[in-house]
């Protein structure tokens, strides 16, 4: 489903930030990237989508060069979930939850109706919190409305950059387990990156082990955590 071909990314500055990587997610899989910070994850994740370009090689989604793919409709394939999840400050819950439907264009009823099913999806009650503000949510609840965002127009792809990041222990684990939920039931195929090697086992169907620029590990989670 999403295929890396010999991919390297050289920034204007120089730094090389991703070398010669080859990495092949298989769809409904959920891969995990994991490295220290630096090592060239989120560059990896940013190429998907087009928001950066790869100085060399290729990246193909569904059999697709997505070099020959305009960068709005790749992002209509592709849920993106991030830290901060970057939900409008001015906009209720329900209005973020459809930010994706509206752009399509879709009727404000449809759009409504819509954002209520997939604040359920993420176990958040839409009469409680479709109407609140991002700043009157706990983060872990903001990190939920991020990942019904990214599900609005029932993208194939989710690519989720450290979304638990920024929430406590308990939260966080608690997210796992709903996300994992989750995918059991929608397969998306996911790219999520982490620098919490826990996170990466716990979640990853398969992991990627990152070191500088490159993957220096791609294996089941057993397999990861028995290497020496
Ligand atoms: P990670 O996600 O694993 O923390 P990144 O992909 O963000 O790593 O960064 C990989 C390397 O590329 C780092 O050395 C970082 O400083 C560098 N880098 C990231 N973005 C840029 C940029 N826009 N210009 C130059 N170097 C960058
Ligand atoms: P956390 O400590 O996990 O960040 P908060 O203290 O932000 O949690 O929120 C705790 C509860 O109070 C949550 O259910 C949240 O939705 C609610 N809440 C937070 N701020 C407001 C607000 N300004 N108005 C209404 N409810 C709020």
């Amino acid at each position: 489903m999403i295929r890396f071909e010999n991919v390297t990314k050289r920034y204007p500055d120089g730094t090389v930030a991703v070398e010669g990587l080859s990495l092949e997610v298989a769809e409904g899989e959920l891969v995990t990237l994991v490295g220290p910070s630096g090592c060239g994850k989120t560059t990896t994740m940013k190429m998907v989508n087009r928001l950066i370009e790869p100085t060399q090689g290729r990246i193909l989604v569904a059999g697709e060069d997505i070099a020959g793919v305009e960068p709005v409709e790749l992002r209509r394939r592709m849920g993106y979930v991030i830290q901060q999840t970057g939900l409008f400050p001015h906009r209720t819950v329900l209005d973020n939850t459809a930010t994706v439907p509206h752009l399509l264009g879709w009727s404000k009823a449809r759009r409504r109706e819509r954002a209520r099913e997939l604040l359920d999806l993420v176990g958040l009650d839409p009469s409680v919190f479709g109407d609140r503000y991002p700043d009157q949510l706990s983060g872990g609840q903001r990190q939920r409305v991020g990942v019904a965002r990214a599900l609005a127009a029932d993208p194939p792809v989710l690519l989720m950059d450290e979304p638990f990041g920024a929430v406590d222990p308990v939260v966080r684990e608690h997210l796992q387990t709903e996300f994992l939920r989750l995918q059991s039931r929608l397969h998306k195929t996911v790219l999520f990156v982490t620098h919490d090697i826990e996170e990466a086992v716990r979640l990853g169907d398969r992991i990627a082990v990152y070191g500088e620029g490159r993957i220096e590990q791609f294996d089941r989670p057993a397999a990861v955590l028995g290497a020496p």
